[in-house]
């Protein structure tokens, strides 16, 4: 007999569309639609600041899948349209052409949206930010046109469309408040080797800097100096599309964003989260996580998509996070916090940083240059192997011979456990 359950997605972007692939194929045989307010087939964000921002990439590159992939799924798609509220008594939502439509399962897959500037003059002067098509390709167009670049905000996203103007050869400056680059993301010594990447590049930076004001003639900082510009960007981070699930009760983070369980069920058994809407409680430790990456949105459309097919996600994975700038790529594996001790491998194209726990195990892993020893780490993390700063650093050692037997093959010396005691 078919499945009479239906499950709704709000939300179809990347973890939306790929909790209904994944619910599909993993069995779900009841009926499956996707909602979306975007009016175009759901895509992938990180070209937008990336090919898509230089013109060398369009949509069809970043299409996650075709319209006749969903349908060959079952998957129906209603975009360009909003969900405005959900009734949970009920099991409906509402839709912003008025429809009702009931479910069995829902998936809160909104994401999140740009942070904006609120200081004077934001309201009256054109500032552009990037989270979706639309701005990216009004941002592309203003970058080709302008002559004077102002970023404000230093972080990922920042940086990546700074390296995007400079390479179309425009004047850059980066404005941040923190007295560093990628304050919330990166150690300091990871942050420093991006900051002269950045400024090798010919971007100049105001580090320590506010906004005080934006117009016409471009941004006044907090000194009262001004960074002439005719184009400004805010990149000054992302809040979480939680107010449908605010406004139906279901329990979020103080910080924003949904509190889901290991499989992204909410406080609502029949509700889940996923992408970068979702916050993770880690049991342990007790820190909550809402991750803004692409691997994050796979993996808990994944395991979230699964459980709602009534499969288990027995798969273990390690947040992951790449972006590309100046013309290279920097990989990010595991997460950062304090209290990691920071070694720093040469060699390659540039640098790998290694943040080791209070164990001496590898916890965060920034490459700038040696794919091939975050590959290594990643096994090593996986096994929670301790290993001394002296090893990492030693170029002599192949970091990818150091598993459990491999490991014999190396010095005894090389090979003691960090932190040495006494
Ligand atoms: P989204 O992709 O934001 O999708 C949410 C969708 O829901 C949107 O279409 C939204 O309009 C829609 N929606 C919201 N509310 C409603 C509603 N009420 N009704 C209907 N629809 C609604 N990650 C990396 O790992 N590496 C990178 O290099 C990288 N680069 C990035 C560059 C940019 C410019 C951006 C913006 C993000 C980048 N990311 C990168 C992050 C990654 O793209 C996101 O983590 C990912 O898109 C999250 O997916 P999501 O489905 O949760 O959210």
């Amino acid at each position: 007999p078919e499945d009479p359950r239906a499950l709704l997605i709000v939300g179809a972007g990347q973890a939306g569309v790929e909790t209904a692939v994944a619910a599909r194929q993993n069995g779900f045989a009841g009926t499956i639609t996707l909602i979306g307010d975007e009016p175009v087939l759901p895509y992938e964000r990180p070209p937008l600041s990336k090919g898509m921002l230089m013109g060398e990439s369009g949509l069809d590159e970043a299409t996650i899948y075709s319209a006749a992939e969903l349908d060959a799924l079952k998957i129906e798609l209603l975009n360009g349209i909003q969900v405005s509220g959900v009734d949970r008594k009920a099991r409906r939502v509402s839709l912003s052409d008025g429809r009702q439509l009931s479910y069995d399962m829902l998936v809160l897959a909104t994401g999140a949206r740009a942070r904006e500037l609120s200081v004077t003059g934001s309201d009256e002067t054109s500032l552009f930010y990037l989270r979706n098509l639309r701005h990216a390709k009004s941002l592309g167009e203003a970058l080709r046109k302008a002559t004077q670049v102002a970023v404000i905000g230093g972080g990922f996203i920042g940086l990546e469309i700074a390296s995007a103007a400079r390479k179309l050869g425009k004047h850059v400056t980066v404005i941040e408040a923190a007295a560093r680059l990628m304050g919330r993301l990166l150690p300091e010594e990871a942050a420093g080797y991006m900051q002269e990447l950045a400024v090798a590049n010919g971007v100049a930076l105001e580090l320590g800097h506010t906004t005080a004001a934006v117009s016409r003639e471009g941004v006044m900082l907090d000194d009262g100096r001004m960074v002439a510009a005719d184009c400004i960007v805010v990149g000054i981070g992302a809040v979480p599309n939680d107010a449908l699930a605010r406004e139906a009760g279901l329990a979020v983070a103080e910080r924003g964003g949904i509190l889901v369980n290991p499989i992204g069920r909410t406080s609502d058994p029949a509700i889940y989260a996923v992408g970068d809407v979702a916050v993770h409680r880690d049991e342990i430790s007790g820190r909550e996580h809402r991750l803004e990456s692409w691997q994050n949105a796979n993996l808990t459309a994944r395991s979230t998509g699964m459980a709602i097919a009534g499969a288990a996600d027995h798969s273990i994975d390690l947040p992951w996070f790449w972006s590309d700038l100046f013309g290279g790529t920097v990989q990010m594996l595991g997460q950062m916090r304090d209290g990691l001790t920071l070694v720093r491998r040469d060699g390659g194209q540039a640098p790998v940083f290694f943040g080791l726990n209070e164990e001496g195990s590898i916890e965060l892993v920034v490459d700038f240059g040696q794919p091939k020893a975050i590959q290594a780490a990643r096994s090593l993390m996986l096994e929670g192997t301790e290993l001394s700063p002296a090893l990492l650093t030693d170029r002599d050692v192949d970091l990818s011979q150091l598993n459990e037997d491999d490991m014999k093959t190396i010095p005894l010396e090389k090979r003691f456990v960090w932190p040495a005691t006494g």
